[in-house]
């Protein structure tokens, strides 16, 4: 199966799509990747979602990714004496450590990290930010606040601080324990909720000892201001848009997302966008106006992939969310100015033979319109992203015998991947490509490919290699791969 489309999408399963019907039906109407969101449900319901992509996987011969979304710390509000209470804009409120339940005047935070961080003038935001307080004096287990957003509080509501860098880990015991069980059951990605520094990230790619790839969620103004080195360290990235919406002015997550989807191509790393891209799927079968062009925003900005959240997993039209998805990518790449901005924003520093050799392949991909894929053989996947970042006309195929990079290239843009026996000879792989090219689709006889490989083969970081090798019919007919 062949998508027509470069943008990736990428899934959340939950109540609405974990049998194995509804997980085929969403891969065939165009889902690449599949979401298991570890803050909603057990880890055998995880497992079982998981065992229906796998199966799914078989069923129809095609690479799946499976992203397991680490929740990350939840900072709470204790309880009230009545449930909830109204505040009022200018009034007085404390947080403290006390357990005992709050009132109009005060509540616990049990949370001593979060006094130990605050500042005079730091926010709390409460409930998804719905009430804002501002701290006027603070100490080792209290925070005096006015209230500059009034609304009603209640039990355990949700506390955000989003101008401050939280002595927390990003994994908390239940994120440790989701990691390790996501790791074991093989998913591909592990995305980490929380991250405020480059140390996080290190920390869960020394959890996951190399069995899958690390997505980090942009979702704290903290990690904005160390994005660079939280990149470097990362495999991907995922502007969480829901919980920077919350943590920054609503206004500010367009630019910041701009801006983060172009440092991730400069680097080559794969980039979603995520949250509220199609929100009135959820209860409706068609979606707003405003809503494709968001989802048709973030493909002209060069993203990666895009994902369903709520309404993939709990809404009453998943399917028609992943078509939707599907209808605006195709609908964008088939736009004469969808090339021109991507072109325009092509900017690429080359350093290395590898990024010097794939910028050729892409060159050449646009001088002759005879070249229709660009095939490359890949250890890790790193070559491929590498081509993936030129972002080419022409489809990029990518041929390697391990399972694991297969599944993990899903994510990436413009990206078809195929499953070919580990080559040892030059001649054969130009033969395993040219064939594998015509087999899926990407080229027919009198047509040609651009071969990127590395001699030796089946050694990593040894891109030397650019061919150009016409589909002729000996090469695809032959049996002799010599
Ligand atoms: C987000 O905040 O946008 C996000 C994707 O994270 P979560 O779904 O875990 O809230």
């Amino acid at each position: 199966m062949r998508r027509l489309r470069n943008v990736k999408i990428v899934a959340t399963l939950g109540p609405a799509s974990s049998d194995y019907e509804t997980i085929l039906a969403l891969f065939k109407a165009g889902a690449d990747v599949f979401r298991l969101n570890m803050s909603h449900g057990t880890q055998d319901e995880q497992r079982a979602r998981f065992d229906n992509i796998r199966r799914a996987e078989q069923e129809t011969g095609r690479p799946i990714a499976v992203l397991a979304d680490l929740q990350g710390p939840k900072l709470r509000t204790g309880t009230f004496t009545h449930g909830s209470e109204d505040l009022e804009e200018g009034q007085a409120f404390r947080f403290d450590l006390d357990q005992k339940p709050g009132d109009a005047t005060r509540c616990c935070l049990p949370h001593p990290e979060i006094f130990a961080a605050l500042q005079p003038g730091s926010t709390l935001l409460i409930n998804d930010g719905k009430i804002r307080m501002k701290v006027e004096s603070c100490g080792p287990d209290f925070a005096d606040c006015t209230v500059k957003i009034p609304g009603t509080i209640s039990n355990r509501k949700g506390v955000n601080v989003p101008d401050v860098v939280l002595p927390l880990a990003a994994l908390s015991e239940k994120d440790r324990s989701d990691l390790e069980f996501a790791c074991q059951l093989g998913v591909d990605w592990l995305a980490l909720s929380f991250v405020q520094r480059p140390e996080d990230v290190l920390e869960a790619r020394e959890l996951a000892k190399g069995r899958a790839s690390i997505l980090s969620k942009i979702e704290k103004p903290a990690a904005l201001n160390s994005f660079d080195k939280i990149l470097e360290v990362s495999d991907g990235i995922m502007v969480a848009r829901g919980d920077l919406g919350v943590e920054m002015p609503v206004y500010s997550v367009p630019p910041i997302q701009k801006r983060l989807v172009r440092k991730c191509r400069a680097a080559g790393k794969p980039v979603i966008v995520a949250t509220q891209m199609l929100e009135s799927m959820i209860e409706s079968p068609m979606p707003t106006r405003a809503e494709v062009s968001d989802v048709a925003g973030a493909m002209y900005e060069g993203a990666d992939a895009v994902m369903l959240s709520a309404e993939s997993a709990a809404g009453r039209y998943p399917i028609e969310a992943v078509t939707t998805m599907d209808n605006v990518a195709r609908s964008v790449e088939e736009d004469a100015t969808y090339r021109q901005v991507i072109e325009a924003s092509r900017k690429i520093e080359r350093r290395t033979i590898a990024e010097g050799i794939v910028g050729a392949a892409r060159e050449l991909a646009e001088t002759s319109a005879q070249i229709r894929a660009i095939c490359c053989y890949t250890e890790t996947g790193k070559t491929v992203n590498l081509v993936a970042r030129e972002r080419p006309r022409v489809p990029i195929l990518a041929l390697t015998p391990n399972t694991s990079v297969l599944r993990k290239l899903c994510l990436t843009w413009g990206v078809h991947v195929a499953y070919c026996e580990a080559a040892d000879r030059f001649k054969g792989a130009v033969v395993g490509a040219v064939r594998t090219a015509v087999q899926h689709g990407f080229a027919r006889e009198e047509e040609s490919i651009v071969l990127v490989a590395g001699v030796p083969f089946n050694v990593q970081g040894t891109t030397n290699i650019l061919r150009v090798a016409p589909c002729d019919e000996r090469l695809i007919y032959r049996t002799d791969p010599e």
